[in-house]
């Protein structure tokens, strides 16, 4: 495949005549004017997303209290109904799953339940590259707990500041270290981290072991019951589609149903019993045991109608089209780019990369300005990190074409230079 790639425009066009995902491109809502790179960020509204939640809203309209049992799929069972479906991203078994409240929230309501420090073990392993707020959950966590950061938050260093190796992070889980914390795939970098051998070095040393999946949801399909790790935890807002801050999800592995929820709440009750308000918390055994409140009906219903898509289309057929995007895109930007010193963060090998490309260059700043300027919307992530998402379900090989030829013509007409070394509020 690699081996085929062309610079010409033409070869583009050509690959996107044989494509048979095009189609799911007229499903979504593009905005105009422009290519959108940044669905690792917020993905588009797809017709079938909105289809969904404007019947959520009209079942509020015309069913007032009675859509708890009455809505086309009733409220009560809505978020087990969508969380049996996107359990087939992360290949998970349906009752593992739950859609509940945000990324940040569900990574506290875990580490409630399995960070239980006793004896000698008493550390959280993370690493330096994560998604800050991940560390600022931990780290707030762990003192609730009274223990203080500085002696048992553990903070493996990337040896090259933006990938990490999976042996070296595996030489780091000794007896004191009571979770491991790692995100599936980097935020800035993408490079995809190996699962499967991360949590069988953790169980081999006696360590359960979590995973922030925000970045490779709906990108890369996983097979946790393979891999079996402990916890998970993730948006859906990024390549899955559910709307901005629509509701997140976990995953929580059986072999954990039966133990006691550290932030309990009534919805955490087995269903048959929750409304007999008993004062005795009686704990759903499953991951439904572990959501708190109210279920966030208008913030997960886009999740039905995106869920579809990817049932249609196919999560494997979807990461083969990632990856060949992402692949011409390197190999683009190799081609047109290097010479004018942009490199490539992302790691070359399919299995050690997520959806989108991280494009270096020390001037990424005004570069990215300069881009968007110019009808494409990517991201700036600090230091020199332009992040290119082409998403499967909308982006076409043209599209990458254009996105790349845009950046070469910026840089050889020096357009960036106009722009302030100052990143957006949002960038
Ligand atoms: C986007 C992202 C989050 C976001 O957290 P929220 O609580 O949903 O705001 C967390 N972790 C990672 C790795 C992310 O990429």
């Amino acid at each position: 495949m690699k081996n085929d790639f062309s610079t010409n425009e033409s070869w583009s066009l050509k690959m996107d005549e044989v494509d048979d995902l095009k189609r799911f491109k007229e499903r979504f809502y593009l905005i105009e004017d422009a290519i959108y790179m940044d669905g690792n960020s917020l993905g588009l509204m797809s017709v079938d997303a909105e289809n969904s939640l404007l019947r959520v809203v009209k079942e509020w309209k015309t069913l007032g209290i009675n859509g708890w049992m009455g809505g086309d799929t009733p409220w009560f069972y809505y978020p087990e109904m969508l969380a049996g479906r996107l359990a087939g991203l992360i290949g998970a078994e349906k009752d593992e799953v739950m859609v509940h409240s945000s990324t940040t929230v569900n990574l506290h309501l875990l580490l409630a339940t399995f960070y239980r420090p006793e004896g000698k073990r008493t550390k959280i392993l993370m690493d330096n590259l994560t998604f800050p707020s991940d560390r600022y959950a931990v780290e707030s966590f762990m003192k609730t707990k009274g223990y203080n950061p500085e002696d048992h938050l553990v903070i493996f260093e990337s040896a090259d500041g933006k990938t990490l190796d999976e042996n070296a992070i595996s030489e780091a889980m000794n007896e004191e270290i009571a979770v491991i914390l790692l995100p599936s795939v980097l935020y800035r970098s993408g490079q995809l981290l190996d699962m499967k051998s991360l949590t069988e070095k953790a169980h081999e040393k006696g360590i359960l072991i979590g995973f922030d999946c925000a970045h490779s949801i709906g990108a890369v399909p996983h097979r946790f019951k393979e891999y079996g790790p402990d916890f998970a935890f993730w948006c859906n807002y990024k390549y899955v589609n559910n709307g901005p801050g629509g509701t997140g999800g976990f995953y929580i592995n059986r072999r954990h149903f039966d133990r006691e929820v550290g932030l309990a709440g009534w919805y955490g009750v087995e269903k048959e019993k929750q409304f007999d308000l008993e004062n005795e918390f009686h704990q759903n055994h499953s991951a439904g045991g572990w959501q708190i409140g109210t279920s966030h009906m208008l913030s997960m219903a886009p999740l039905e109608g995106s869920l579809k898509l990817y049932e249609e289309a196919g999560a494997l057929r979807l990461r083969d089209k990632s990856l060949k995007l992402t692949a011409y895109m390197m190999f683009l930007i190799e081609e047109l780019l290097s010479p004018y010193g942009f490199s490539i963060a992302t790691p070359k090998e399919e299995k050690r990369r997520g959806g989108h490309v991280a494009l270096e260059h020390e001037d990424a700043v005004r570069i990215n300005e300069a881009l968007k300027e110019k009808g494409v919307v990517p991201d700036f992530r600090p230091p020199n990190i332009i992040r290119l998402a082409p998403v499967p379900l909308y982006t076409s090989y043209h599209d990458v074409w254009k996105v790349v030829s845009k950046v070469k013509e910026i840089y050889e007409k020096g357009e960036y230079k106009n722009y302030d070394k100052k990143r957006g509020t949002v960038a």
